[in-house]
């Protein structure tokens, strides 16, 4: 196994609860864009400061920042990456192909899925900040309420960035940020559609067969 995957979507399609199980079960490292971010906000350091605004309005951070930060984040020497939250945009995309990728082996999937769908999956959303774990009050919610079913801990919280006002402004971002990087992927022959409308076990079943 030594294909780098990029997972591309939008947010609630499903990346990252994918991108743990291809942790778990198959062994990759994981780098998610999105919570280096929030580390860096919880840290309270000087990048966080500068982009707590940024992210709890739904915006894109500057490509320079979060480029810096994958790189500092990950050594393909040590194996096979999963890039979750990055590329966001074209010159993402060609900025992780001249600074990390380079000429490694690597795989685009799309996680396609209906958009309209997506407000309602994302207000709902719970993330354990134990463990990681991610919830939905309608399809997946706790068996006691708040409470981690995975790891125990009453430490399921809504996302700063998970209310209606950002959500609204993410799901346009990816709209009008993503089709060139879909192009991008397919003109190389690397690009995968994956079917992200249905649920977390077909999801998976479906991705196990594409990337092996
Ligand atoms: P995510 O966890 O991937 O949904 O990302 C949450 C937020 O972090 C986004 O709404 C952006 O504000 C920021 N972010 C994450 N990845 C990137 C990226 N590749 N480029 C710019 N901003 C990003």
């Amino acid at each position: 196994m030594s294909t780098q995957l990029i997972l591309l979507g939008a947010p609630g399609s499903g990346k990252g609860t994918q991108a743990a199980r291809l942790v778990s079960e198959l062994g990759y490292n994981h780098i998610s864009t999105g919570d280096l971010l929030r580390n860096e906000i919880a840290k309270g350091s000087e990048l966080g400061q500068k982009v707590q605004g940024i992210m709890t309005r739904g915006e894109l951070v500057d490509d320079a920042t979060v480029l810096e930060l994958l790189n500092a984040n990950c050594d393909l020497s040590s194996g096979s990456y999963i890039f979750d939250g990055f590329p966001r945009n074209i010159d993402q995309a060609k900025s992780l192909d001249d600074v990390v990728v380079k000429d490694a082996d690597h795989m685009a999937l799309y996680f396609d899925i209906d958009l309209d769908a997506l407000a309602q999956r994302l207000v709902n959303r719970r993330t354990c900040e134990g463990c990681g774990e991610i919830y939905n009050l309608l399809s997946k919610a706790p068996k006691t309420e708040g409470v981690c079913d995975k790891c125990g801990e009453a430490k399921l919280k809504q996302r700063k960035d998970d209310n209606e006002e950002s959500v609204m402004t993410r799901l346009d971002v990816f709209k009008s940020t993503i089709g060139p990087v879909i192009e991008y992927y397919e003109g190389k022959g690397a690009l995968k559609r994956i079917d992200a409308s249905a649920g977390s076990e077909e999801v998976f079943e479906e991705v196990k067969k594409t990337v092996k």
